[in-house]
């Protein structure tokens, strides 16, 4: 399927991402199954993701793909037939990785798999079991004490399979001038939740749309879709090399509420990454929260894990676990919608913009100092030279680059370090450049 052909970027972005977010808000989906397929094929339609799978029982480092779940239908009935809890009107009803169950139960069988929220008495909480078979149901306080009332027995129904099939994952790879690579990351893998992380992953598509209409893309781009944790396990034991040499990401999640900004710090708070996020919302008159590094998260725990050590941040709106509604089916389209996505994809748009200018350099000739006389760089008399006393003259900051572009520094992390503007740098960059001072890595 390709990419529709429509005007882009999309005349109302609003109502765009609305469209996106109640097409594919209804969609079952797990780490596994059906609706994860059917949600990266609608998403293809905003950029051409590839689609991949991967069989159950497949080993990735300490993890092993399960098998594949699917579920059709769901339901606890009572004694004529009612339905008191029914899947077809939430999939959060039912634990994520249930095993099949058909039955007539009694109360006291059936309480310990019901499961509700602590704090919310409405809401239904999204329950999972991945790794330890068993089965539940989640509902809200009220539905609770009517079971409770009914007393049972119950015609117990959850119509799902658990067998050998494949995990999906999907992935765009957009390559730019240099053959370094930035990571978009977002999960798959919630049912019908909007912020935490359906918002995620259609502002994620949407980007990829962007970089792929660019024609100045400087960086490459990698941009995964996978289901959170073993999905982006597998997809790092699958792309080692590739990922090794990756120096940042994001992952992008809970982006759609309608409170504070804030971001997550990657694991080295240095990292010109987190500085980048910072500017932009300053840039752009934001109040934000900025929270350290922490190992609870998302799949920053994977790409910033020893064996890759990838800067992973992520910036939120109404970032998960802060929330009220988090986890649960308050999490909806009502607390959700295009017009605060859309916010939230112009900071996006020009934090990418920001660190797509991230230009690298390295000298031609790396040992002993250039000879900038012969090229025309330096002031003919000599002698004469004193540095001055801001050390900020044309002359200063040509040799600062010169000596600081070593390969791995790009120009705004250079431009932070002399406390001067980028935009001030970047034409005695590409003046090094010309002269044959500098090449671009
Ligand atoms: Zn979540």
């Amino acid at each position: 399927m390709t990419p529709s052909t429509a005007a882009w970027p999309a005349p109302d972005v609003a109502a765009f991402l609305d469209q996106w977010m109640q097409r594919l808000f209804p969609i079952a989906r797990s780490i596994t199954g059906r609706g994860n397929r059917e949600t990266l094929r609608l998403l293809q339609q905003i950029a051409p993701l590839e689609i991949h799978e991967v069989p159950s029982g497949t080993t990735a480092y300490d993890w092993i793909v399960p098998d594949e779940w699917n579920i059709a239908d769901a339901w606890i009935a009572d004694r004529t037939g009612r339905r008191l809890i029914d899947f077809r009107q939430s999939n959060l009803h039912v634990v994520s990785y249930s095993d099949p169950v058909r039955g007539l139960i009694d109360w006291n069988t059936l309480k310990p798999h019901l499961h509700v929220h602590p704090e919310l008495p409405d809401a239904i909480p999204y329950r999972t079991s991945y790794y330890r078979r068993t089965w539940g149901f989640c509902v809200t306080h009220a539905q609770y004490r009517a079971l409770e009332a009914d007393g049972g027995p119950f015609d117990v129904c959850i119509d799902a399979t658990l067998t050998a099939g494949s995990m999906t994952y999907g992935e765009v790879l957009i390559p730019g001038m240099s053959r370094e690579e930035i990571l978009l990351s977002c999960y798959i893998c919630h049912p019908s939740m909007a912020n935490d992380s359906l918002s995620g992953v259609v502002l994620t598509a949407v980007l990829a749309r962007d970089l792929m209409n660019r024609t100045d893309r400087y960086y490459s781009y990698r941009v995964v879709f996978v289901p959170e944790t073993i999905g982006a396990i597998v997809y790092c034991a699958q792309h080692e090399a590739a990922m090794q040499r990756i120096d940042l990401g994001l992952v992008i999640t809970t982006v759609g509420g309608p409170g504070e900004f804030e971001y997550k710090r990657s694991f080295d708070s240095d990292h010109p990454v987190n500085a980048a996020i910072e500017d932009t919302l300053r840039e752009r008159g934001l109040p934000f929260r900025a929270s350290p590094f922490d190992i609870h998260g998302s799949d920053e725990r994977q790409y910033s894990s020893p064996g890759f050590r990838i800067n992973v941040a992520t910036l939120a709106r109404d970032r998960y676990y802060r929330y009220p509604q988090y986890h649960t089916s308050h999490d909806d389209l009502a607390f959700v919608n295009g017009a605060q996505m859309a916010e939230t994809l112009e900071v996006y748009r020009a934090l990418i913009d920001r660190l797509d200018r991230r230009r690298i350099y390295r000298r031609v000739i790396p040992h002993g100092e250039p000879m900038l006389g012969r090229r025309g760089l330096y002031p003919e008399t000599g002698g004469s030279q004193r540095p001055d006393d801001d050390g900020r003259s044309d002359l200063d900051l040509t040799l600062w680059i010169a000596f600081l572009s070593d390969g791995r520094a790009a120009i705004d992390d250079i431009a932070r370090r002399l406390g001067v503007a980028v935009e001030r740098l970047q034409p005695i960059a590409d003046r090094l450049v010309e002269r044959g001072v500098l090449a671009l890595v």
